[in-house]
């Protein structure tokens, strides 16, 4: 009979994947990196457990979304998810008009900062506030 084991989900995506999850994921794909679909030569290469559906797409932390990786794949795909995030992001904000609407209110002048902000900038009555200093 074959004994059934509890899918692992983590507490929140910070969770980091325990050992044993890592085995079974690697087992349950037989060693074949999801991206690269090579066989990852333990321990001569390193891997990951690598979200399938990334976290930051919408992926969950658990052990259904959870392939091995060759680390070096991992890292590619990882920066492929980003800029796909980034794309679907920044096509999200052009159809909901999210851009920044600075050039239109660009007769405007900055609006006072609260009383709170006075208080704490004090020094500002001596030196002109860089609002970019930081960058
Ligand atoms: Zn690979």
């Amino acid at each position: 009979m074959a004994r059934t084991v509890k899918e692992w989900i983590g507490k929140t995506d910070d969770t980091k994947i325990p050992p044993r999850v890592r085995e079974r994921v690697f087992d349950r794909a037989e060693g074949i990196c999801h991206c690269c679909n090579m066989p990852i030569k333990v321990p001569f290469e390193t891997w990951d457990a690598d979200h399938r559906i990334a976290l930051i797409n919408g992926g969950e932390n658990r052990e259904s979304n959870l392939a091995p990786a060759h680390s070096h794949c991992h890292i590619k795909k990882t920066r492929q998810d980003v800029a796909e995030k980034a794309k679907v992001a920044s096509v999200r904000g052009k159809h909901i008009g999210a851009k920044r609407p600075s050039s239109k209110l660009s007769g405007k002048k900055h609006p006072k900062p609260p009383l709170t902000k006075i208080v704490q900038h004090r020094r500002s009555l001596y030196e002109p506030i860089q609002p970019q200093e930081r960058m």
